[in-house]
């Protein structure tokens, strides 16, 4: 039991400057954003392109470095650890890319590409061959595969090798931005499927990342779904699921179909137009305002925040405060 990753109020914010002379601006990528996952389970994390969730993943492993906050793993503060004492840290926690075809060096044979995490951390000994071999087998690969270079494998089998690569140092965690995104859909649920094998037989914890609700599904135990940078929603699955309280939410869920009684009483469908705003300059108020089709006045210049009062289900939203209550009603 326990936690093996704890993010406080993780905010990341990148300068930029438009043209040589522009103005000097700030992207909000990510903002005030905490959440919690505890050993051998999966977060997902969702939100559309641009929310910042990958940007969160990589702070995670801290591929960039936080503005603030801290990210606290395995018990250890690591938000402004240095690069000689991430070094065991990273061996920890692995990242899986979307797209196996560009996170696959071409030339590399499938052995060579799952032995280079154990060669770099000098761990590639006498045994290394049997272990490429054993992470083969576990991903669904034929060891006798091992001399094949990725072009010669389909979509499916390329992720399938990048999940060998990422579990070849025995890590606890693994950040899967969007592991099944670039995959046909017949071929999405036999990766899900793989993870969770992996996850029980290996005890291993999950931050998954996705753009829909439907593919995270299936593997995640609690759910946060973000947009523009921040957390509007978070709870456990069944509950997300069933009674989504936050008008994002309840949009993205339009799009997904129920799979219980429960589900199909859920609030109704919501269509989302226009585009994310901008993260240089995000709306005033709630950020969702300008496509939320429940805005009210106060919306445009009172933000929500997270309501921690609700127990185990938050909400930035309004209408989600106490004695605002009545969203699931009249709506079925
Ligand atoms: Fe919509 Fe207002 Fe709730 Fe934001 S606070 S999600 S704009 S109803
Ligand atoms: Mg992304």
């Amino acid at each position: 039991g326990g936690e093996i990753l704890r993010v406080e109020n993780l905010t990341i914010h990148f300068p930029v400057r438009s043209g040589l002379l522009g103005p000097r601006q700030t992207v909000q990528a990510v903002n005030d954003v905490s959440f919690t996952i505890g050993r051998g389970e999966t977060l997902g994390l969702v939100g559309e392109s641009g929310c910042g969730k990958s940007t969160t993943g990589l702070a995670v492993i801290r591929r960039l470095r936080p503005t603030s906050g801290r990210i606290v793993f395995d018990g250890r503060d690591i938000s402004t650890a240095s690069r000689s004492a991430l070094r065991p840290v990273r061996r920890n926690m692995q990242f899986v890319f979307q797209d196996p075809a560009e996170s696959l060096n071409p030339r590399m044979t499938t052995h060579e590409i799952i032995a280079e995490p154990l060669r770099i951390h000098g761990r590639y000994d006498a045994a290394g061959p049997a272990k490429v071999a054993e992470l083969m087998e576990r991903c669904g690969l034929d060891p006798r595969w091992s001399g094949r270079l990725p072009h010669e494998f389909s979509g499916g089998q390329r992720q399938r090798i990048g999940i060998a690569r990422a579990l070849a140092l025995d890590p606890s965690l693994l950040i899967l931005d969007e592991p099944v995104s670039a995959l046909d859909v017949s071929v999405q649920a036999q990766i899900v499927n793989l993870l969770v094998d992996l996850q029980r037989d290996l005890g291993l914890s999950y931050l998954f990342i996705a753009h829909d609700l439907a593919v995270v599904r299936h593997i995640s135990h609690r759910v946060a779904v973000m947009y523009l940078g921040r957390i509007v929603e978070y709870g456990e699955k069944d509950q997300i699921y069933r009674s989504p309280r936050h008008p994002y939410t309840q949009a993205l869920l339009s799009s997904v179909p129920a799979h219980t009684p429960a589900e199909r009483n859920r609030p109704g469908r919501i269509k989302l137009t226009g585009d994310v705003p901008s993260p240089l300059d995000p709306p005033s108020g709630c950020h969702f305002h300008t496509r939320c089709p429940k805005a009210i006045d106060r919306c445009s210049h009172d933000d929500p925040a997270l309501d921690l009062r609700g127990g185990r289900q938050l909400v930035a939203c309004h209408l989600a405060e106490p004695g605002a209550d009545h969203q699931t009603q009249g709506e079925r």
